[in-house]
């Protein structure tokens, strides 16, 4: 079995009384474009929340490249390689588009006023290496005409692709997008979809949840399905389309 790039390992997450993630086992291939799909509450943004240190699980490991993170910081676990989007845009509506990827890349310089004092002759370096991986990234989501327009002048379908460019300023190996077609036309989401497998020709590997059926068969080589925090199935496009326990969470019991 080839290495995971990512692995949970009997992951649970307990918020109170509720078991938000469920003991759930995954790994992902890299490379490959994984999707998580479930209905609405079944634990989705956590799992994402739980990768990227959030929170720590209540019990259970994630590894990633075969080290642990599930005890990490948010910044360290960016600086490893993951990188993210959020369910809800955000973006600095006020600030241009390179901006709001320039500020994606904090991590790499954010050491406090006194880590600015100690870097002195750095920084000029440090900044012309955050323009040019913004840059892009922006190429890459094909936004870098608009590098110097407000963020909330941007149509829909590209304030949500400026969140991907965002991510993928940090140079992640693994970027995890939390429902990216989500409000988009379907000449967005078309756009999207080629950009998505773009991103994956350059190695990356990608983990996202999505409601769109379409979108997720249509991308991923391999689908997991979530309900009330439980892996409930997983397969390929075509096993998980006629799985019975998917059918029957999607439909209700
Ligand atoms: P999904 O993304 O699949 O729609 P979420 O992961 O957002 O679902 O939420 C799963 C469950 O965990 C929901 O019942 C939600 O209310 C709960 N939950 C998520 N985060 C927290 C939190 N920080 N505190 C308490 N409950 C939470
Ligand atoms: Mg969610």
């Amino acid at each position: 079995m080839p290495e995971a790039i990512l692995e949970l390992d009997n992951v649970t997450i307990r918020f109170g009384g509720l078991t938000a993630v469920d003991s759930v086992n995954m790994r992902i291939e890299p490379g490959t474009i994984r999707a998580l799909i479930g209905p609405n509450g079944a634990g989705k943004s956590t799992i994402f929340n739980l990768i990227t240190g959030i929170y720590p699980p209540t019990s259970g490991n994630i590894l990633f490249m075969g080290n642990k993170i599930s005890a990490l910081k948010p910044h360290s676990i960016t600086k490893m390689g993951i990188a993210r989007t959020f369910q809800n845009i955000r973006l600095f509506g006020e600030m241009t588009v390179l901006d709001n990827v320039k500020i994606g890349q904090h991590c790499r310089t954010c050491t406090g006023f006194m880590g600015a004092l100690i870097r002195g002759g750095k920084a000029k370096a440090e900044e012309k290496a955050i323009l040019e991986a913004s840059l892009k990234a922006l190429q890459l989501m094909e936004l870098e005409h608009k590098k110097d327009e407000l963020a909330m002048n941007l149509p829909y379908g590209e304030q949500r692709r400026l969140e991907i460019a965002r991510a993928l300023a940090t140079d992640p190996k693994l970027i995890l997008l939390d429902e990216p077609a989500a409000g988009m036309n379907p000449q967005e989401k078309q756009t999207l979809m080629s950009m998505i497998r773009k991103i994956q020709e350059m190695g990356l590997t990608i983990f996202l949840v999505e409601h769109d059926m379409k979108f997720v068969m249509n991308l991923s080589d391999r689908i997991a399905v979530l309900d009330y925090g439980k892996k409930i199935a997983a397969g390929s496009p075509a096993e998980i389309q006629k799985d019975p326990a998917v059918i029957a969470a999607y439909l209700g019991k």
